[in-house]
């Protein structure tokens, strides 16, 4: 579609970043360019318009900055899900794969009750190896995840289908 265009013109590809045969995509051109960020974040909260969301969840750290806006246009609550020892109270932890090896990342205990209605976000699924950790985090907590979404998705990597086979409903803007 000419908005998916317009918006993936808005986000730049970094060769070789963080290392040799990655590209990077990064979307702080995106940030950076009034429409595009509204247009993004619009786009992003459209399909839950009309329902009842009660907090956004963003996955650090590109999830903060998509989470924040969203929450604030559906009137919801915003929860940071933050990497290992980075939050002050108590916690939920989980382990999540990344591409080598395994990290750890961490929300609140006290940050959802159990049947509050969530929305995940960041920036980007790959592998959805990070997102699969964040829905598990939430589903601990008793969470009713209404969907995930993404900037970016890059299908080939099979993240939206490992979420889909955990039932949760995903929702892109680019792939
Ligand atoms: P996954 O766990 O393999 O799905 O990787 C997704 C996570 O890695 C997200 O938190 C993304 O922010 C980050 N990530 C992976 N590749 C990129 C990229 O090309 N640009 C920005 N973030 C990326």
């Amino acid at each position: 579609s000419s908005l998916e265009d317009f918006l993936d013109q808005s986000i730049r590809t970094i060769p070789d970043y963080p290392k040799p045969g990655v590209q990077f995509r990064d979307i702080t051109t995106l940030l950076g360019n009034a429409r595009a960020f509204r247009r993004a974040i619009d786009e992003l909260v459209h399909p839950y318009a009309g329902l009842k969301v009660d907090k956004v969840a963003g996955i650090e750290a590109r999830g903060f900055i998509l989470g924040g806006a969203m929450a604030h246009q559906l009137s919801s609550g915003f929860v940071p899900i933050r990497k290992k020892g980075k939050l002050p109270h108590e916690t939920v932890r989980v382990a999540y794969s990344l591409e080598y090896g395994v990290d750890e990342m961490e929300m609140h205990r006290d940050a959802v009750k159990p049947g509050e209605r969530v929305i995940l976000v960041d920036d980007l699924i790959a592998t959805g190896g990070t997102a699969e950790g964040a829905v598990k985090l939430l589903t601990q907590m008793g969470a009713d995840i209404v969907a995930a979404c993404f900037v970016i998705d890059l299908p080939e990597l099979g993240g939206r289908k490992k979420l889909e086979a955990l039932g949760v409903q995903v929702n892109t803007l680019i792939a």
